[in-house]
């Protein structure tokens, strides 16, 4: 068996590594330079960066599995800590280190700022939608699902609207609610405490998966095509033709606006939603009191501190900030801080296709195309999860695990 992996973000890796790891004679086609995809390291003025900041959480089971079978140790790579949501404006939701639920429960009842009667509103809500599995009827707007719950309070806007923006990079007005709660089911409502952990990467994105996966594949055989666009994909019931090269099937595992010029037969247009970062270095003994901290009122909704005096600030979703110039931004975001004028130095990188829009009853592409030689991956194709790393990797080893068992 010979199988081309097309797209080298952390679906394909995920694919390519299952599929060596099974003897299987792998080629990984990437069209950048380096693996990583939307998940990268970058060179920033000589600065080894990442594309945009990545927060990860314990429930990446996956993710974190994958790492260790390519030599990367996620306990030396990650700071981890149980989860917590401080903002500038006085509220605070601190996750003690009791076993689940309990450590929800206390962390939701010791909340600073939020008056008590919200709370227990809010640990009913909670609880009735653990109880029914997390399942919602219908979809709907995670806003119009926090106004049927009563939840209008300051729990909404320092808690609800901040999770909801980070984990499915769509605001609350137009987010899918259901995917919503699969994400609350898998962190705050998982039986497992580990799993509402904040897993904050301590070195740059490529050292996390995309360097150590390089190495492992060729170490084991596998064949990297870097730099190598792919133009033309044909399946028939002999073979699956990558630019004219044979191979017995192939795994398609680019982001939907891609695979479309390959694959046209399954072309639907997906809303996408941009991410910015806005890269502040401070002199280096600045820090920040807790190193995710979130900005419930300003332009920056989070910012990530990555040590030494450099934070990273994240702009989700479609905003007022993309007519900004990007020293404007970086204005902006100190005086947020309370820190004008305090950087040495700035830049700004902006994903505009960061990841699809998490709109309610989005259509997702179904992995399995009507040739069983061809199969799909990529965090779109995860039906479960908003766009993310978990869903990349599920997809990635889903689409290998299949053409395994034949
Ligand atoms: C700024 C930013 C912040 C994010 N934050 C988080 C976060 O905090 N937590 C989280 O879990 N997720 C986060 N995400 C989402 C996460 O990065 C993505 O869900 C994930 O990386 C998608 O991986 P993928 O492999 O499905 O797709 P991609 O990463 O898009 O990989 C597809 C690859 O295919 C390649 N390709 C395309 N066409 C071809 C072709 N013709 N031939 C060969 N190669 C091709 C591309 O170059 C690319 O490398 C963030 C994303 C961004 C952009």
């Amino acid at each position: 068996m010979k199988i081309a992996v097309i797209g080298g973000g952390w679906a394909g890796i995920a694919a390519a590594v299952e599929l060596t790891a099974a003897g299987v004679d792998t080629t990984l086609f990437e069209a950048g330079r380096v693996l990583g995809g939307r998940a990268r390291s970058i060179k920033l003025d000589g600065r080894e960066l990442d594309n945009g900041q990545h927060i990860l959480l314990g429930a990446y089971r996956d993710t974190l599995d994958l790492m260790r079978q390519v030599g990367a140790d996620p306990d030396a790579l990650f700071d981890r800590r149980p989860l917590r949501v401080v903002d500038n404006a006085g509220f605070r939701l601190s996750l003690p280190r009791l076993r689940a639920p309990l450590n929800v429960a206390w962390g939701l009842l010791a909340a600073r700022g939020v008056g008590i009667g919200e709370k227990l509103t809010t640990a009913v809500w909670m609880d009735g939608i653990k109880r029914r599995g997390f399942r919602l009827g219908t979809d709907t707007t995670v806003a119009q699902w926090l106004d049927s719950a009563g939840q209008t309070g300051t729990l909404r806007r320092h808690l609800w609207e901040p999770l909801c923006l980070a984990a499915l990079n769509t605001p609350v007005e137009y987010a899918s609610a259901q995917l919503f709660a699969n994400v609350l089911r898998d962190s705050l409502g998982s039986p497992r405490r580990e799993d509402t952990d904040l897993l904050l990467p301590r070195v740059p994105l490529g050292q996390l998966l995309p360097e150590p996966a390089a190495d492992w594949l060729q170490a084991h055989g596998a064949a990297l095509r870097l730099g190598q666009r792919v133009r033309s994909l044909t399946v028939d019931d002999a073979q699956t033709l990558v630019d004219g090269e044979a191979f017995t099937a192939a795994i398609l595992a680019t982001a939907p606006q891609h695979r479309a010029a390959l694959w046209p037969e399954d072309a639907a247009p997906v809303d996408v939603e941009p991410i910015a970062t806005v890269y502040l270095q401070f002199p280096a003994g600045f820090a920040l009191p807790f190193p995710l901290l979130n900005l419930p009122d300003g332009r920056g909704q989070w910012v990530v501190d990555r040590g030494r005096g450099l934070l990273g600030c994240v702009l989700s979703g479609h905003g007022a900030w993309e007519t900004l110039s990007d020293d404007a931004l970086a204005e902006a975001l100190q005086a947020e801080l309370g820190q004008p004028a305090g950087a040495v130095w700035h830049k700004v990188v902006r994903e505009k296709r960061a990841t699809f829009a998490a709109r309610p009853g989005l259509l997702r592409p179904a992995w399995r195309t009507p040739h069983p030689r061809l199969l799909l991956a990529g965090d779109h194709t995860w039906a479960d999860y908003p766009a993310t790393l978990e869903g990349a990797v599920r997809s990635g080893r889903r689409a290998a695990r299949s053409l395994l068992a034949g």
